[in-house]
């Protein structure tokens, strides 16, 4: 396993960070040196995403068509390979041609976020003196078994081990804490705080272990949301609902669901016009697509476990969750 030093990273990607405030001819380890020791992007925590200043070079070009970015600093340094983005991609790459070309050539990774990792950052937390690795973005590697050879070798590569999952993971922590999926609806879009026993899609199914069974019966969830008595009723037509819902003859039914929109579906055959029903329908297939189901067709709905499809296994049986191969990396 070849040794990348936190360092390495950190310097690439806090040299653009800091490139606007540096004395003309310094070098990237100046950039370093010029930042608060205790400056350190994992340790963060809330929501941050693209935090503030990350977009502001790029939105004053896409919006105010600026074009003229005043001096520019002379770092003297030269590189063999310019990787522009720190996500998994721009570090796969520029791994890739360090295997490829020699561990001697230089490369340089511009991000435009305080730390690298892209969507698939990493948290780190100090809990009682110890260090703890969370996920900042992307959980899991999903299927992990069926990538391409060029994943595998890389994870082989930076020591992700595919069997450690089954022993780090406390698959009966739900089961031994009584833990099962519930739906909480806020107070700002549902006028109250309030938490019903029922999953209402297939979030559930993406954290191995949680329990699907004692949950509420559709009609007694329904009745516990709280929306109007419209939208209850419009609620359990759609949890009750599904492919017999459309009269569309058998060897018909793949073709249709996948050329007809789940929206449409919901709007038509089930009559549901309430916009919180509508809002529940469209969130829930994020987890899964990361967009709502509006855009969907009605079979891609049913496949990410959309609301009023059975919820179903999505990953494949042998490997639920992996942590994702740059936290492995750090540890
Ligand atoms: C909340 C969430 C959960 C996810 N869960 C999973 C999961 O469980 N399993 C899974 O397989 N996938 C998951 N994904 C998807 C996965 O994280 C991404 O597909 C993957 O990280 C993309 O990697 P990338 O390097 O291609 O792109 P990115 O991670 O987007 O990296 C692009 C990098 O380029 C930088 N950049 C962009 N523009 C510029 C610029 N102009 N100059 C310099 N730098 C720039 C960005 O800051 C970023 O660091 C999840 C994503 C999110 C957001």
């Amino acid at each position: 396993m070849s040794k990348i030093t936190r360092r390495d990273f950190i310097n690439g990607t806090l040299m653009a960070a800091g490139a606007t405030m540096l004395p003309i001819g310094c070098t990237s380890d100046t950039v370093f040196d010029t930042l608060d020791p205790l400056y350190y992007p994992p340790s963060l925590t809330g929501l941050r995403g693209s935090h503030p200043d990350s977009n502001t070079h790029s939105h004053a070009r896409a919006w105010n068509k600026k074009s003229n970015w005043g001096a520019t600093t002379d770092l003297k340094e030269t590189y063999d390979l310019v990787v522009v983005g720190g996500g998994i991609s721009g570090l796969a790459a520029a791994y890739f041609y360090q295997r490829k070309y020699g561990k001697d050539k230089k490369v340089l990774i511009l991000d435009n976020h305080d730390d690298f990792g892209g969507h698939a950052k990493r948290n780190e937390h100090t809990i009682d003196g110890q260090l703890r690795i969370g996920y900042g973005g992307s959980q899991s590697l999903v299927e992990p078994k069926h990538g391409s050879k060029a994943v595998h070798a890389l994870l082989k590569d930076i020591g992700v081990d595919f069997e450690r999952f089954n022993t780090a993971y406390d698959k009966n922590f739900y089961q031994r804490n009584n833990l099962g999926a519930v739906t909480y609806f806020n107070k700002e879009t549902f006028g109250v705080d309030k938490v019903v026993k029922h999953p209402f899609c297939n979030y559930p199914n993406y954290v191995e272990g949680l329990l699907m069974g004692d949950k509420l019966t559709n009609e007694a969830a329904a009745q516990q949301t709280p929306l109007s008595k419209k939208g209850k009723e419009q609620l359990l037509r759609v949890l009750n609902g599904g492919l017999h819902e459309l009269n569309i003859p058998k060897h018909k039914l793949e073709n249709y669901i996948y050329s007809n929109s789940y929206f449409d579906y919901l709007k038509n055959n089930l009559g549901v016009d309430d916009p919180r029903v509508l809002r529940m329908a469209r969130n829930s297939g994020l987890d899964w697509a990361l967009t709502g189901t509006d855009l969907m067709t009605i079979g891609t709905a049913k496949n990410v476990g959309a609301m009023g499809f059975v919820p179903k296994e999505v990953y494949d049986e042998e490997t639920h969750i992996f942590i994702t191969s740059q936290m492995v990396m750090l540890a």
